[in-house]
């Protein structure tokens, strides 16, 4: 693959796939001893925001002779998360540690792990508090501190004015590597105090290729992954993990599985049976957790089909659905194929804004393409 003969082995002990233009600029600042004292990686989930923040810690904390060497004590240490120097912090769901000052978070269970992407926590203010008080200390055994702080989107204002304190008189022992989505849900003036390097998705082979031979995962399902990934190689692998377990239990790729059946059946039901398939959608797989995904996993199908019908079917994503989507390219009109992306699109805009979910859905239901004498 001529991709992959680009310049795969120019940074290996970065142990990162990818991103190799941000490598590169990290790597000569670190041998030009110019590292910033903040950075702030952006990118959509699962792109390797977190992945590039620990290989960066790796290489300010190594010991070896290039850095990073991934053999020394220090890089290993980071890599397990157990090096004393080295602090990750993210958000904790909405109810956990002490709100009160007072109260102290040193006894603190660790949070549950996150359900999934887009389960909402808040950094919080005590949290930031644990990091000033390890700053304030000089190093136990590597080089320099380093606060590794994820998701800073969901920084809620005063753990951001906090931090901000922090980031205008770093001590000199003292490296921040911040991640989010995006820079402008940072608040600016953290944002421009920090070095940005905003991560894009890789090619759709590279992340294929990863897949079949760092994860050995099968190569038709490797195939499938990676379109359904767009680029974010992080995601892909979360994906093809079985025990990476989403809402009831089931793996990503089962339930997208399900929410595209889902899709085909309901585009093949009169509006009656819809308003039924509604309820059912709103009161047991319920909750707004689970609707976003469902809706992205539907939007994936409209844009399949919009391929198809302009005859672009080498780039469609679902190849696992192919069939039925050529059953229904055929069947529905190139309006009703737009208007159904547009309805679905439009149904995820309102459930952002907090509507009420089953009159979303059925809403949508009702605006899809299909038969009203049914
Ligand atoms: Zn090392």
């Amino acid at each position: 693959m001529a991709l992959m003969a680009g310049r795969p082995e120019e940074y290996p002990n970065w142990g990162v796939i990818g991103h190799e233009w941000a490598i590169r600029g990290l790597a000569r600042s670190l041998s030009a001893d110019q590292v910033a004292h903040a950075y702030l990686f952006t990118g959509p989930h699962g792109i390797g925001k977190t992945t590039l923040a620990h290989a960066l810690a790796q290489a300010l904390e190594c010991t070896g002779s290039v850095r990073p060497c991934g053999e020394c004590a220090a890089c290993r240490k980071v890599a397990r998360d157990r090096h004393p120097d080295v602090l990750v912090v993210e958000g904790v769901p909405v109810g956990y540690g002490p709100e009160n000052t007072e109260e102290s978070e040193e006894d603190l269970p660790p949070p549950p792990p996150r359900k999934n992407d887009r389960e909402r926590r808040i950094l919080k203010v005590w949290q930031i508090r644990t990091v000033r008080r390890a700053i304030a200390r000089t190093p136990f055994e590597g080089r320099w501190k380093i606060i590794i702080l994820r998701r800073f989107e969901e920084a809620n204002d005063s753990a951001s004015n906090a931090f901000l304190k922090s980031l205008e008189e770093p001590p000199r022992h003292v490296r921040f590597i911040l991640t989010a989505r995006d820079a402008s849900l940072v608040l600016p003036t953290i944002a421009s105090r920090c070095h940005v390097l905003a991560l894009r998705p890789l090619p759709l082979p590279q992340v294929e290729d990863a897949l079949v031979k760092r994860w050995h995962v099968e190569p038709s399902q490797a195939h499938l992954l990676a379109r359904l990934s767009g680029g974010r190689l992080g995601w892909a692998v979360r994906a093809a993990t079985p025990e990476t377990r989403g809402v009831d239990g089931h793996t990503l790729l089962e339930e997208r599985r399900a929410h595209l059946e889902d899709l085909n059946r309901v585009l093949q039901i009169g509006y009656a049976e819809r308003l039924t398939f509604a309820g059912e959608v709103a009161k047991d797989k319920r909750n707004k957790e689970d609707l976003p995904d469902l809706l992205e996993a539907w939007m994936g199908w409209w844009r399949d089909l919009v391929l198809i019908q302009s005859g672009q079917r080498d780039r469609i994503t679902n190849v696992d659905f192919e069939e039925s989507l050529s059953t229904q390219a055929r069947r529905l009109s190139l309006e009703e194929v737009h208007a159904g992306l547009k309805a679905t699109r439009a149904t995820m805009r309102y459930l952002e804004q907090n509507v009420n979910a089953r009159l979303a859905i059925e809403v949508l239901l009702l605006n899809l393409p299909g038969d009203r004498g049914n």
